[in-house]
């Protein structure tokens, strides 16, 4: 799946309810599975960082969604090279993190 399709199926299926919430109470539920990713990483199996990692792409997708941001089309600048360094190889220094 693409990751235009993918945001199309979250789209169909959350946004009439998003955009009532809005992007600020959204950013809120997309911050709660923040939360359960971290405690995934933390102490959780595969099969659980897995649905937390999917959870957490969900939330982000229908925020892009509701701002009307495609996500694709936005992330497309990475297979160019990193934002901060223009290489394929990120030769950034930690503090220089895009
Ligand atoms: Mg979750
Ligand atoms: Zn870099």
């Amino acid at each position: 799946m693409r990751i235009r399709e993918f945001q199309d199926v979250i789209d169909r299926m959350y946004s009439a309810k998003d955009r009532k919430r809005g992007s600020a109470g959204t950013f809120l539920w997309f911050m709660e599975e923040v939360g359960e990713l971290a405690g995934a990483l933390a102490n959780g199996s595969h099969a659980d960082k897995e649905g937390e990692f999917a959870d957490v792409f969900a939330w982000l997708a229908t925020i892009a969604n509701v701002e009307g941001v495609d996500l694709e089309k936005a992330v497309a600048k990475y297979a160019e090279g990193c934002p901060g360094c223009g290489k394929l190889v990120c030769v950034c220094g930690d503090e220089e993190k895009p």
